[in-house]
């Protein structure tokens, strides 16, 4: 399978031949269909996020979509064939703050495409509980960000924020997340105001439905 590797900070990736992995027992392999660009995909390649989180040779790519092509021993929720969104965050299941229902802050957190190696690739093995199928008349490009860009902001919006119809919203840069932040916000209800030093962001901001943009 091809591969995209990055070996050295600050230098394209490469393409590599590489073996197709092999699922252990618990896991499902994919046939990656979509991987989304994040910004922080380009910090890693400018050298912001050095080991022990991201190690060369590495591959990037947390923003992924696949189809299920083959599942391990003990796998019987997922099926070959299903095609679904990656939750990057793979966890222990074990430690105090996964059994509160934080495994976002897991001690033993690994995360793909980061202290993993991620979606730039043909075919990626995943643990099946990072598994989430979706409806196949559904575009894989626009699912492939919904695990970061979108669920970002929407929990802090819903779960955090708790936003309510009439409440004033202010997000700070209209980003890859600050942009679904504006229309997650709008949803609920809320009057959003954008701050964004780019001109172009603003009025993108604008467009997906902010009430207000500010120049800081
Ligand atoms: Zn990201
Ligand atoms: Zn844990």
């Amino acid at each position: 399978m091809k591969t995209m590797v990055l070996s050295q900070y600050n230098t394209p990736l490469e393409i590599h031949d590489r073996e197709i992995p092999r699922v252990d027992s618990g896991e499902v392999l994919l046939k990656v269909k979509a991987c989304g660009i994040c910004q922080t995909d380009l910090k890693i390649i400018r050298g912001v996020i050095p080991p022990p989180i991201v190690t060369l040779p590495h591959v990037l790519g947390h923003e992924v979509v696949g189809e299920v092509v083959a599942v391990g021993d003990l796998v019987s929720e997922v099926q070959p064939g299903e095609v679904g969104v990656v939750y990057s965050y793979v966890t222990c299941h074990d430690c105090n703050l996964c059994l509160a229902g934080r495994e976002n802050l897991c001690i033993h957190l690994e995360r793909i495409g980061f202290e993993r190696e991620g979606g730039f690739t043909e075919y990626l093995k995943i643990p099946a509980y990072n598994f989430c199928a979706f409806s196949k008349d559904l575009a894989v490009e626009k699912m492939a960000i919904l695990a970061d860009a979108i669920g970002t902001p929407y929990r802090a919006i819903t779960g955090l924020a708790k936003v309510r119809p009439g409440q004033n919203v202010l997000i700070v840069g209209a980003g890859g997340l600050g942009i679904h932040a504006v229309q997650i916000a709008k949803l609920c209800g809320a009057n959003v105001t954008v701050v964004d030093l780019d001109p172009n962001a603003r009025d993108l901001a604008k467009i997906y439905g902010a009430d207000e943009t500010l120049d800081p």
